[in-house]
């Protein structure tokens, strides 16, 4: 493919792709992935308010997540009742798996990685071959396929794409088991999407909450808590499948002439409104 991308990286040091839009031919992928019949798992927590975000990311979902695939979201969350009927694509359907509430944002976003752990245990292990783990408060703007399958598949943060390992904000502190000296790392990922073979997710899920619980014991918190395990985790434990951030957005941050689409965007929220304790943002 002598067509593909000149301006952004396409490729890991360890033979690991970059998806970006010009790599992949989504024709070809289709024809390869669609008779599989594969069954895909997603998981969205939608704890508190974030209730609120469902609708949008449902409904931009059945235009664009892994469309003709059969999908079976996972909604956590303690709002039942607020959970919006979407019509869904045949194939495509949805559970609710009750969650306890929480009054600290961090934890809310922690948990989720003990809750999927558990769900994988007893109910997504035996009914999937994929999972994506996302964010509810986003919304997809653009194909989502299956050039995004395969075993460990993370995404670059939007924030941190252009710039070095020295400005990524891993845990700097070694008494945290998130910690990663200084001159190592090979991209931030963002914690917004985790995906994979779910026994693969299920490892990486249960490596972050015993990490996640024995930096508690120690009281000590993570810079950026789960997603700072996950940063960790993944150093070690290659990806072999990196999705550019045209499939981890922000609303806010002006498009570049790398990302030719934006795929699924985090929308600007008011988090003095949305979260339950008091604001912090990257
Ligand atoms: N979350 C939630 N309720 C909350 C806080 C977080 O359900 O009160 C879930 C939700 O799925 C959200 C994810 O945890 O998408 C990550 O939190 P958030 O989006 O606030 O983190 P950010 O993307 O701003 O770093
Ligand atoms: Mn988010």
């Amino acid at each position: 493919n002598i067509s593909g991308r000149t301006n952004v990286v396409t490729v890991t040091p360890w033979l690991a792709p970059i998806v970006w839009e010009g790599t992949f031919n989504p024709l070809i992928v289709d024809s390869i992935y669609k008779p599989m019949h594969l069954s895909i798992a997603t998981t969205v927590f939608a704890v508190g308010k974030y209730v609120r975000f469902l609708r949008d990311f449902l409904e931009t979902a059945e235009k664009h997540f892994m469309v003709d695939f059969k999908v079976h979201y996972y909604i956590f969350t303690d709002r039942r009742e607020d959970v919006p009927a979407v019509v869904l694509a045949p194939g495509r359907n949805v559970t609710i798996i009750p969650v306890p509430g929480s009054n600290r944002w961090q934890e809310i976003s922690s948990r989720r990685m003990e809750m999927i752990q558990t769900a994988i245990e007893n109910q997504i292990g035996k009914e999937a071959d994929y999972i994506f783990c996302l964010d509810v408060d986003t919304k997809f703007h653009g194909r989502w396929g299956a050039e995004t399958l395969s075993r460990l598949v993370a995404t670059i943060h939007p924030g941190y794409y252009e710039q070095t390992h020295e400005h990524y904000p891993y845990e700097r502190r070694p008494a945290s088991r998130a910690y990663i000296p200084a001159g190592e790392g090979d991209y931030y990922y963002g914690g917004a999407t985790i995906a994979g073979y779910v026994r693969d997710v299920h490892k990486l899920t249960k490596y972050c909450r015993e990490q996640l619980e024995a930096d508690a014991a120690n009281s000590i918190e993570a810079a950026w808590q789960e997603e700072s395990h996950l940063n960790r985790y993944l150093l070690y434990n290659k990806p072999t499948k990196i999705l550019s951030p045209e499939y981890l957005w922000q609303d806010f941050k002006a498009k570049n002439n790398e990302v030719q689409i934006i795929r699924f965007s985090q929308v600007n929220k008011n988090y003095a409104e949305v979260r339950p304790n008091v604001k912090k943002r990257k």
